[in-house]
């Protein structure tokens, strides 16, 4: 079986957008529709692929770590649907509706997501705190940031700040930038994690030598690094769609020496199975998904927290 058919054997996602509805009414009315739901199962990686597997047709679950994420058997079909069209739901894979929960924003945040384009994270993001706070969405491709302003009309979106321009080049102190305190870093990386992509990368082996790996993890500390100049940022979520650990633990490991004392590594979604590869002090902080345990393309998410300070030992 090829990489590309294998795609088609992963369940469909859906992310429900608390922006125009909510999860117990795009239930109603996919039951209305004839769809049933099934038992919402364990958290495991075994009790989530026994329900994968035993999904019949016209029954739907939802996943037992993401409320707002709905599971479809593969390849189930919304283009036509109303909920789709109306911007109720949005398609989105399983493993990329992470960062935006990890981040966590209240209502009323300010929130920084530096490479935005084409909005997924952003648009989820601003679901979560409910069009309430600002979120300066920022990328350098035009093309892409069309897309992404698109995407926040067609879904509601009203809190974005939409910005094209390279992140390097924005300075921190800003005063603009001054209570931002939430930043999603998503950069660019090899994608050898996109299980619709395996087979190019497979066939054009230079998207993973180590050349190009060195050049996007360099790329990827730099970009961290300068994420976590913005004078109030707290928490910094970084993930990628790489299954390279030149792109994941080790950018992690290298930014924990350069931010020690200033930020830390937390443990996020601690109830989730798959966490870092072994052999790297934040291993157990880090969470993997796969395309065999965690049916979703392979994915990276990390999270970094500002250290507090104790007035009492800088006087
Ligand atoms: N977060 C997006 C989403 O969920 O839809 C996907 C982001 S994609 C993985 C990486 C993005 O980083 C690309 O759109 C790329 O244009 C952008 N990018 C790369 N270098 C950048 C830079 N220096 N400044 C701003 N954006 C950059």
């Amino acid at each position: 079986q090829n990489e590309t058919s294998f795609a088609g054997t992963l369940p469909r996602y859906v992310r429900v957008n608390l922006l125009k509805s909510s999860v117990s009414d795009v239930i109603s009315t996919l039951e209305s529709e004839g769809w049933e739901r099934s038992v919402t199962p364990a958290k495991d990686i075994q009790g989530f692929q026994d329900a994968v597997s035993n999904l019949q047709d016209y029954h739907f679950l939802q996943d037992p770590h993401l409320h707002d994420v709905l599971v479809f058997p593969p390849r189930t079909d919304f283009h036509e649907n109303e909920l789709l069209t109306s911007g109720k739901i949005v398609l989105q894979d399983r493993a990329s509706c992470f960062p935006a929960h990890i981040l966590s924003p209240p209502e009323g945040a300010t929130i920084f997501d530096c490479c935005a384009a084409p909005g997924n994270k952003t648009s989820h993001v601003a679901s979560l705190i409910n069009n309430k706070g600002t979120v300066f969405a920022l990328d350098k491709d035009g093309r892409r940031m069309a897309t992404l302003q698109r995407l926040m009309r067609n879904v509601g979106v009203t809190c974005v700040i939409p910005n094209c321009q390279d992140f390097l080049k924005v300075n921190p102190q800003d005063a603009r930038y001054k209570d931002v305190e939430y930043m999603l870093v998503d950069p660019s990386c090899s994608g050898s994690g996109i299980v619709s992509r395996m087979n190019e990368i497979i066939d054009d082996p230079s998207t993973s030598s180590s050349q190009r790996l060195d050049t996007l993890s360099n790329f990827q500390v730099t970009m961290l690094k300068h994420a976590m100049k913005f004078p109030n940022v707290k928490r910094v979520v970084y993930s990628t769609c790489s299954i390279h650990a030149e792109e994941n633990e080790e950018v992690i490991s290298e930014l924990e020496t350069i931010v020690e004392g200033q930020f830390k590594v937390c443990k996020v979604f601690p109830d989730w199975p798959d966490r870092g590869l072994p052999g790297y002090d934040s291993s157990d902080c880090f969470l993997r998904m796969s395309p065999e345990n965690s049916l979703s393309n392979g994915f990276f998410v990390a999270c970094f927290e500002r250290v507090e300070t104790n007035p009492d030992v800088n006087r």
